[in-house]
Formats: structure tokens, C-alpha cells, sequence
């Protein structure tokens, strides 16, 4: 029997979902779209008798529209969303730790988390261990001793390594550790952590999901009401909600996330075998080329290879160097996700907060790109690169 192909189709399924869940027309006009509800305060009938609202710190019409939506692509009912993906990872630190308390990463994580966990969460009391959660005896190692929270970022930014996430959630709730994802890199298009165990994804809105480099913004999902509780508990406490006009950006920019991210795989794929092909590149990361060195994982795990792809050439730092600067349509900027191609230099943008011994460990070398494939003709992404490969 013939199978319809939509039946199949990984990226038809959260099609609806990402332009319905969670939004109704408005009742009092029918407006299609819902109302950036700019409005610091709502007027209480009477005391104590409110609809719901009373002053946008706490919560606010659009923003819960945006959390509703999140919640229901994550197959959640709880989502706090916040006014960068950091104001996200801040909350939930802030929620769920306290001096004393011991946190274990994944070694490759976007460069800011390191900079929060180092720099700034460290002068409360809270340790950070940085391991490498893809070797799951390394995980194991590391949760013999207390651990309060594990937190895995699979692809990694920027070298794409992956983590076994149900194996590594399981392992961490042995420890007694509560789970958290960062799923910024493939959205629940292409990753659903909640289903494979984890207690909280993590987003920054940022990058795929609003996904037209128009605003900054954070969310954190989860199924547990009494997580939920905590960090909305938290983020009002501190004051860390996003603004309506960026929540109602991200509403109309996750309604074609499925589809965008269909493209910028297909796209990034296309580049990616390129990149592999041309002699001056000397290594390419990306986790739909049967090269990776975690192919089977990523094909277990992922619904795609993603957007992001990361590449070295001959001649080390200086020739990388040389390559980013002449580029001419994609553009030299610090972002991923876009619809338009970003090329980034991690050492000194993305990840010069990381510790130099740090950054060389775990493979972000000083000649390393990464590059964000968007949504322009691939031909034209190559021919850019071929060009300035070249030069
Ligand atoms: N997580 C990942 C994987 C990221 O790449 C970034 C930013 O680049 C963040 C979190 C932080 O998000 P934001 O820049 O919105 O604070």
C-alpha cells in the first residue's frame, strides 16, 4: 500500500502546532494575530479579583500566548520565557541551585553558559564541572560525587559534538541530578528532549526559533508543575521576563519553524558535502555527513543534521582568518539560526570567554568556523565560499 509522504514526514508534524498551539483569535476584535499586549499593569475589578493579570513582571497576555505555544512544541504544559537565552539559563540557576551545590556540564557548551557558570555563578557558591558527556563512563565518573543539576547542550556549540541523551539523563537521575537540555541548536523540530527524559529543555529564542535576527529572547520548558512553579516563582523575582513586542515577534517567527528548519538542513547538507569535497578544507563537523564521527547517534537521536556546521582549512588560524574576511554574502556576525547565513570565528567571538586550555581540549581551535547555513540558494552560500576560499 502507498504511503502517503506527509505521513512520514518529521517536519509536517509540528506544522499545526507551530502556527496554532496555544493562540485563539482575540474574542473582543477576531484579530487573527494575538495583541502585543504593551501594558505594564491590568485594572483589578476589585481586590483580589483579577483576570488572570495584574502586572507584567509577573506574567503578560502575549508572552504566556509565545509560552504556550513553546510549551505545547516540547510536548510540555509549562514554559517561563525571558529576555535572552543567558536571562533563561540565569533563572534556572537561580531556581534551582544554591552554595554549595555541584552542577556538571557537557565540555562543549555555547561560551556564555561557560562565562555565567565560571565567572559569575561560581562567586556564590556554586561549582561547575565540565566533562565530556559523550563518553558515557566519563559521565559516570563524574556523577560518583554529589551532584545537584546536569546540564547537556547536544549538537554542541559550536563543534556539533553529541551527547546519547537518554543514556546520559538516566545516568544523572541515578545521581539524583535533575536534567536540563539545551535545545537551541536543533528546536523541537528536530530534537524532543522531554521525550527522551530530560526535567527542563532550555531555548534561546534568538537563534532558529524567532529565527529572522530580530530579537533576543530565552525560554525554559517543562512537564513538571512543580519546576514550572519554580522558575516562574524565580523570574518574577528577578525580574527576568521577556517584553511583549519580542514575545509577539517570536509568535509570528515560530509559525514557519518547521519548515525553515527542513531548508536549513537541506541547505547546510548541501554545504556541508561541498566543504567536504574542496581540497583546502581539512575537517568538517556536521552531524548529517556519514563522516561525523557520531553519525549513528545523530541519525538515532536527531530528525536531521541542523543548520550548523563547523570546518577548519589548510593553513591553520591565519587561513581561517583569511576566510571569514572574505566572505561577501555570508555575513561575519556573532548569531546562529537566521534566515540569512552567519559565519562565525568561535575564539574570538562566541567562545573567547572560555579558557584558552579549556577551548583547545575540547576542539575549538583558533583556525575553527562555523557556519550558520540560512535560508538563500545553497548555490550562492558555495560559490560565496569557493570564492573566498580562494582568496
Ligand atoms: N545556548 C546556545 C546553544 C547558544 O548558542 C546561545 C547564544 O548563542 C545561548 C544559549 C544564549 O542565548 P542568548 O544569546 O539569547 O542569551
Amino acid at each position: 500500500m502507498e504511503t502517503d509522504p506527509i505521513d512520514s514526514d518529521p517536519y509536517a508534524a509540528l506544522a499545526t502546532a507551530a502556527l496554532h498551539a496555544g493562540t485563539a483569535p482575540d474574542p473582543t476584535t477576531g484579530a487573527i494575530l494575538t495583541p502585543i499586549y504593551q501594558s505594564t499593569t491590568f485594572v483589578q475589578e476589585a481586590v483580589g479579583v483579577h483576570k488572570g493579570y495584574t502586572y507584567s513582571r509577573s506574567a503578560n497576555p502575549t508572552v504566556t500566548a509565545l509560552e504556550r505555544r513553546l510549551a505545547a512544541l516540547e510536548g510540555a504544559e509549562h514554559c517561563t520565557c525571558h529576555g535572552t537565552g543567558l536571562a533563561a539559563t540565569t533563572v534556572l540557576a537561580l531556581a534551582l541551585l544554591q552554595a554549595g551545590d555541584r552542577v556538571v556540564l557537557s565540555d562543549v557548551v555555547y561560551g556564555g553558559t561557560v562565562r555565567l557558570f565560571q565567572q559569575v555563578l561560581a562567586k556564590f557558591g556554586v561549582t561547575a564541572d565540565f566533562v565530556d558527556a559523550s563518553d558515557l563512563a566519563c559521565l559516570e565518573t563524574a556523577l560518583r560525587d554529589p551532584v545537584r543539576l546536569v546540564f547537556l547542550e547536544s549538537p554542541a556549540n559550536p563543534t556539533l559534538k553529541l551527547v546519547d541523551l537518554a543514556a546520559a539523563g538516566r545516568l544523572a537521575h541515578a545521581a539524583g541530578a535533575l536534567v536540563v537540555v539545551d535545545n537551541t541548536l536543533l528546536t523541537p523540530v528536530l530534537q524532543r528532549p522531554l521525550d527522551l527524559g530530560a526535567d527542563i529543555v532550555l531555548h534561546s529564542t534568538t537563534k532558529f526559533i524567532e529565527g529572522h535576527n530580530a530579537t533576543v529572547g530565552g525560554a525554559l520548558i517543562t512537564r513538571s508543575a512543580e519546576l514550572g512553579e519554580r522558575l516562574a516563582f524565580l523570574r518574577n523575582a528577578i525580574g527576568a521576563i521577556q517584553s511583549p513586542f519580542p514575545a509577539w515577534l517570536t509568535l509570528q517567527g515560530v509559525k514557519t519553524l518547521p519548515l525553515r528548519m527542513e531548508r536549513h538542513s537541506a541547505n547546510a547538507l548541501r554545504v556541508a558535502r561541498f566543504l567536504e569535497s574542496h581540497p583546502r578544507v581539512t575537517r568538517v563537523l556536521y552531524p548529517g555527513l556519514d563522516s561525523f564521527p557520531q553519525i549513528e547517534l545523530a541519525r538515532r537521536q536527531q530528525g536531521s543534521g541542523g543548520a550548523l556546521l563547523a570546518f577548519e582549512v589548510e593553513g591553520g588560524a591565519a587561513a581561517g582568518v583569511r576566510v571569514l574576511n572574505n566572505v561577501r554574502l555570508c555575513a561575519l556576525a556573532e548569531n546562529l539560526g537566521s534566515a540569512e547565513t552567519l559565519i562565525t570565528h568561535p575564539a574570538s567571538m562566541t567562545h573567547a570567554a572560555v579558557p584558552l586550555a579549556q577551548r583547545l581540549a575540547t576542539g575549538i581551535t583558533d583556525g575553527l568556523i562555523r557556519l550558520s547555513v540560512g535560508l538563500e540558494n545553497p548555490d550562492d552560500v558555495i560559490d560565496d565560499l569557493r570564492r573566498a576560499l580562494a582568496a
